[in-house]
């Protein structure tokens, strides 16, 4: 019998062949840390495959994602996997993160470029020990050998790259510095992510892709969030959520229902394993979970 909790992501992939994993981010105040203990709470009761804990750039939110990292590991019931970043990060303070990740017992790790945060007078863009996500990667894979590597990849392409054919690349070479498995970008549109799948099988990537699925209640802030991700959203759910600008329950009501019908659409095409970036909502993700079981 083999403990679920002991386990890398890949493995637990394997042989969970189907289930939901669950992305938070570190709450600011002692009263959103309440509150994310009541949501792993209501959550874990869809027994998640993994949960993640997302990092801010830079290391911004280092100390607020080890808290968030360390309330998830107090509960027996759940696999948790921090996500790092290294865009003006030393190799230094990050080998001393994932000593103290490794010490405590962390098997998995997102490793991610991150983006150069705007507004951090802190932070210091000389810095380029770590250029690419890949270098992360390698990093982590050439000095240890306990943890299993998850990465971003991209349905539409990163924002900055020119071409899906080059966006391929940039994957592959994540891969062969060691990467385990992968989750997405956000997408509205599954044709993206089944294209995604054809590219990374035709470039000989045989990696898990997990769907990110980031469930639709207000369509003008995820408008905004998209632009910036190159996240295209169809013009058809976009026109039905804002006839309800006034009524946000409504908004929300038919972004849900677009949602269920999204991971309903995953589920018949023989996608079973879902990530869902749930923005700390436990009631968004129940109706959802509900639905689609
Ligand atoms: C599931 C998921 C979780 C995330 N979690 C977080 C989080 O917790 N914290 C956070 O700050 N951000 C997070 N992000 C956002 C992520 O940091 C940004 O999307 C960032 O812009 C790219 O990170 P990456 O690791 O994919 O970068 P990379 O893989 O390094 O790619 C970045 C850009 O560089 C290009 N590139 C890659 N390799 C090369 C190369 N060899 N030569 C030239 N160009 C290259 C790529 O095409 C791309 O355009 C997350 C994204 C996803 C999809």
């Amino acid at each position: 019998m083999y403990n679920k909790l002991k386990m890398k992501i890949d493995s637990i992939l394997k042989e969970y062949n189907q289930g939901v994993s669950f992305e938070f981010f570190p709450p600011k105040t002692e009263k959103g840390i309440e509150s994310l203990q009541k949501t792993a709470a209501v959550l874990s009761a869809y027994k998640p495959l993994y949960v993640s804990m997302t990092y801010g750039a830079g290391g911004s939110t280092q100390e607020r994602t080890k808290e968030a990292v360390r309330m998830f590991q107090e509960r027996a019931d759940l696999v948790v996997m921090p996500h790092l970043t290294c865009i003006g990060a030393r190799g230094a303070r990050i080998a001393a993160l994932l000593d103290e990740y490794k010490e405590k017992g962390i098997k998995n790790i997102m490793a991610l470029r991150g983006d150069a945060p705007q507004l951090d007078v802190a932070f210091d863009s000389s810095i380029q020990e770590f250029r690419y996500g890949r270098d992360l990667v390698e990093f982590i894979k050439q000095r240890y050998s306990g943890f299993c590597v998850g990465i971003a990849v991209y349905p539409e392409g990163h924002i900055e790259t020119t071409s899906l054919a080059q966006d391929t690349d940039y994957t592959r070479q994540k891969v062969s510095a060691g990467a385990d498995f992968a989750v997405t970008q956000m997408f509205f549109d599954n044709s993206h992510y089944y294209s995604l799948l054809d590219r990374m099988e035709k470039a000989g990537i045989n990696i898990p892709v997990l769907p990110g699925i980031l469930p639709l209640t207000d369509v003008a802030k995820v408008k905004q969030f998209a632009s910036i991700c190159r996240t295209t959203i169809p013009e058809h759910i976009e026109e039905k959520m804002g006839r309800f600008k006034e009524n946000p329950d409504e908004m929300a009501k038919a972004g849900i229902d677009f949602t269920i019908e999204q991971c309903r659409d995953l589920i018949k095409n023989g996608i079973k394993q879902i990530h869902f970036f749930t923005l700390n909502k436990p009631a968004v993700m129940r109706r959802i979970l509900d639905a689609i079981s």
